[in-house]
């Protein structure tokens, strides 16, 4: 990574600084617990964290996302976890708001995301299937001079956040169908967020259902087109899937770090460790791995910054990449013994919130699903052309 702008290495070198000193210590209680402090929320809203690839002029810092990408890396190397849900917040959320929103919508959420003072969700899953919102049941319909939300959502992750972005149905005042963005705060009446759940991987990070009933919307809950909004921040997604990406790497390259350490230490029948076979193969299969898959998604990340990159290229990274990692961290667990699967360890985490990355931002099935579909269709998208229906 010799190309790495002075900028880029900079804020590298932050978040691996922020990493090793405010994160590693607690990222093995933050997965016993369930629980992420306050604290550490607050000292990444002070590294402007939250606000990295939000616009200069909306109080963001603007970074590129090879600085992102970066960012979250090192953030992951500590805590897979608490890096998956701070690339909602870093990327997808404000990008949303950036590529949708208005003047005014913009300034009302952005600024107050970038600072961490109200930090932002993404809701789209429902129980019918994530990504199959041709049969989503959520609805926003017209009601008076405003609108209304009325259904529930599954797995939305930060149920601590002020400002939701939620993707639902839609119906305009002619009577035409399709699928919009809208924007729930946290007070309005009738939005509820339920406890949340406990769960496999990404532990620390609230995730779980939410409703809506008869939730009162204005015309300036609308993000973009009434109609399509929903679906038409693709450069948010993408941008996102690429963030999320570099997190898969960080949590395999931390565990790999920490394995490489421990066989070093270890000895069994009298001898190194590392001499064994198969660990000798599995270590510099797992190093092979890690740099291949860094290579691919930089590169991605590139061509996605130069405005070249394949429709499918976000897709490839995030199931192909995805996978990839989660076999890295199985081999370098069992590479612990009994170690590896005691939580006291912090080793299995790393597998476990692996597994959890393959499935958030889209199950790894669904993006091959999407590279199949441009391959032969030209289409890099499971959304149903016939999702908008026009009134007449
Ligand atoms: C930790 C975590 C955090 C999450 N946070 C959020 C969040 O903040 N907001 C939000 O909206 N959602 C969130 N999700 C939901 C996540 O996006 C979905 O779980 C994911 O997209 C899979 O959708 P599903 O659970 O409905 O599975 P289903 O759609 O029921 O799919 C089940 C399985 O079928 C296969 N499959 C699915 N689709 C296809 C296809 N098109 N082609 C071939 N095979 C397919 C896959 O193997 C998949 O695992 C989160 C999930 C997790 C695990």
């Amino acid at each position: 990574m010799d190309w790495l702008t002075d900028d880029q290495r900079a804020l590298r070198d932050m978040a691996a600084t922020f990493a090793r000193k405010e994160l590693e210590p607690i990222a093995n209680q933050i997965d016993i617990d369930e629980h992420t402090p306050d604290e550490l929320v607050a000292k990444a809203a002070e590294l402007g964290l939250y606000g990295l690839y939000t616009s200069q002029e909306y109080g963001g810092s603007g970074a590129d996302l090879v600085s992102v990408c970066l960012v979250s890396e090192e953030l992951a190397k500590a805590s897979p976890a608490y890096a998956g849900m701070l690339t909602v917040q870093m990327v997808l959320c404000p990008k949303t708001v950036e590529i949708l929103g208005t003047e005014e919508q913009k300034q009302r959420i952005l600024p107050k995301s970038a600072s961490g003072e109200r930090l932002l969700a993404y809701s789209q899953s429902e129980p019918a299937g994530a990504a199959n919102i041709g049969s989503h049941l959520t609805k926003v319909a017209p009601d008076g001079n405003g609108y209304r939300i009325d259904g529930s959502k599954l797995f939305c992750t930060q149920g601590t956040a002020g400002t939701w972005l939620v993707m639902a149905k839609s119906r305009d005042r002619q009577g035409n169908e399709g699928y919009g963005c809208f924007i729930v705060e946290r007070e309005d009446e009738g939005f509820e967020i339920a406890p949340h759940e406990n769960k496999l991987g990404w532990r620390g990070t609230n995730t779980g259902p939410i409703s809506f009933n008869n939730v009162r919307l204005e015309d300036d809950d609308i993000l973009g087109d009434i109609l399509t909004g929903g679906f038409s921040h693709r450069a948010a997604n993408q941008a996102n899937l690429l963030a999320h990406v570099a997190t898969s790497i960080g949590c395999a390259q931390g565990l790999f770090d920490k394995t490489l350490d421990y066989v070093q230490q270890r000895r069994l029948y009298g001898k190194d460790m590392a001499e064994l076979q198969p660990v000798g193969y599995w270590l510099a299969e797992s190093h092979a791995k890690i740099a291949a898959c860094r290579s691919l998604l930089y590169d991605t990340v590139r061509q996605f910054e130069a405005g070249t990159v394949a429709p499918e290229g976000g897709n490839i990274c995030k199931a192909y990449i995805g996978e990839t990692m989660f076999d890295v961290c199985v081999k370098l667990v069992q590479m612990w013994g009994g170690s590896g699967i005691m939580n006291s360890t912090g080793v299995n985490r790393y597998m476990r919130d692996a597994r959890a990355k393959c499935v958030a931002e889209g199950a790894s099935e669904m993006h091959y699903a999407i590279i199949a579909n441009q391959l032969l269709h030209g289409q890099p998208t499971l959304v149903p052309k016939t999702i908008v229906k026009s009134a007449t």
